[in-house]
Parts: C-alpha cells; sequence; structure tokens
C-alpha cells in the first residue's frame, strides 16, 4: 500500500519514507514542545513566575486554587503547534492512524513514565453516544500506549453518566459545573486503598473533569490518586 499511496505526515504533508514508522515526519516532531525544567507536580504543567514554592514540591497557581483530589501529574507536552494538531487529529479526524505515533512519543518520554510504573490507569471515559459517534475514546488509545511503554494495570472502571456539551468555550467555573456529576463508578466494589490509580486524559486544561473523576475514585476508597495528560495548556 506504501508503494501505492505514499504515506505523508499528518501535519506538512511531505511524504515518508518507507523505513518511517508513523505519520508525523521528524521535523514536525521535533517541534513538539515537550514539558522540561520545574514542572508542577500535581498536573505536570511547566511552571512560571506564579509557582508557590513549597519545601518538597512545587504546585501551581491553578492547582492550589483547584484544591484536587489527586496529589500527583504527569503532562508529556504543551498545547502548542504540533502537539496542539496531533490532538486534534487523534481525537476528531479519525485519529487511528496515529496509534504508533502515540507510542513513539511515549517511547521518546520513556524516563518520565518511570514515576507511573505499576500503577492502576483509568481512562477518562466518553459519553457511551459520544463515543459510538466517534467510534473509540481517545484516552483508551493514550492509555494502551502508555501500557505499551511501562507496566501497569489497565482499568477502565468509570463511566460517564450524561453527555457533557463541549468544554472548549466554556470558562473555568462553567466548566467545573459542566461536569459535575457526570462521572460514576461501573461496579460498587470498593477500590483497592494500598493500589496508585493513575487517570489519563488528553489535555489538562482547568483540570475540572480530571478533578471530578479524581472525586469518584477517592469516594470509593482510593487514597492514592494520580494523573496524567498528553499535553496542558
Ligand atoms: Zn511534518
Ligand atoms: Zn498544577
Amino acid at each position: 500500500m506504501d508503494l501505492l499511496f505514499p504515506r505523508e505526515c499528518f501535519q506538512c504533508q511531505q511524504p515518508l519514507d518507507l523505513s518511517h514508522p508513523g505519520f508525523v515526519c521528524e521535523s514536525c516532531f521535533n517541534q513538539i514542545v515537550f514539558n522540561r525544567g520545574s514542572c508542577c507536580s500535581c498536573c505536570g504543567r511547566v511552571l512560571d513566575s506564579d509557582a508557590k514554592d513549597t519545601p518538597s514540591n512545587l504546585i501551581c497557581s491553578n492547582c492550589l486554587e483547584l484544591n484536587p483530589y489527586f496529589n500527583h501529574g504527569i503532562s508529556l507536552f504543551a498545547f502548542t503547534n504540533t502537539g496542539r494538531a496531533f490532538i486534534h487529529a487523534l481525537k476528531y479526524r479519525n485519529g487511528a492512524y496515529l496509534r504508533s505515533d502515540l507510542v513513539r512519543i511515549m517511547q521518546h518520554e520513556q524516563e518520565r513514565l518511570q514515576s507511573i510504573q505499576g500503577c492502576t490507569f483509568v481512562p477518562v471515559p466518553l459519553h457511551f453516544f459520544r463515543k459510538w459517534k466517534r467510534g473509540y475514546n481517545q484516552c483508551e488509545w493514550i492509555t494502551k500506549a502508555l501500557l505499551h511503554c511501562i507496566d501497569g494495570e489497565w482499568a477502565p472502571i468509570l463511566r460517564r453518566t450524561f453527555n457533557t456539551p463541549s468544554q472548549t468555550s466554556l470558562t473555568r467555573e462553567e466548566r467545573k459545573q459542566n461536569v459535575k456529576g457526570a462521572f460514576m463508578m461501573k461496579t460498587h466494589r470498593p477500590l483497592d486503598c494500598t493500589k496508585t490509580y493513575v487517570l489519563v486524559d488528553d489535555v489538562f486544561t482547568t483540570g475540572s473533569t480530571l478533578n471530578e473523576c479524581a472525586k469518584v475514585l477517592h469516594q470509593h476508597g482510593a487514597q492514592n490518586i494520580r494523573v496524567f495528560t498528553l499535553a496542558h495548556g
């Protein structure tokens, strides 16, 4: 198929080599702004001057205000240029073909993933109607790409109880109200308080969706809750 229809980069449409593993060319891949330096220990965003320095960890002003049910977070890259286009393609443009690039991104960040080695991974669910319409839940793909690179337990234990309108144009307070009560456990079995649960989402924006999910895990007995997102922005 590659010979008849040469693959091209999803972003710049440059034809790709037969040996190229995915759909993101080297030059576009290099434009992904990976989060480096001091990051908020709670959500993973790169800290700027508004950071409040506490003795053992650094927490951004958004997390201080959110006072979340999760206590640790990793976010791989900034929600800009290629990173942003990648997530949009994955989410809205039938991005199944980008799954090998997703694994490549995880492998690139392998070292940072060591802190969540062996955890229990919970993809943020879509409402069944939205999943049916889209045909997939990109958070499940992100979780599977993670589990390709590190050990851990696959635990899709949450479900979305109602179809919330898109969050993109909402303010922080509206986002919080929008997702309130939107998630529940699939079963009523209490969670294992000795496990570390990692919620997996595509983008960390205000954290309201992840926090609502974390609240449900907390109410069911989870003591140690973390978050993982591809991007922050
Ligand atoms: Zn490209
Ligand atoms: Zn933060």
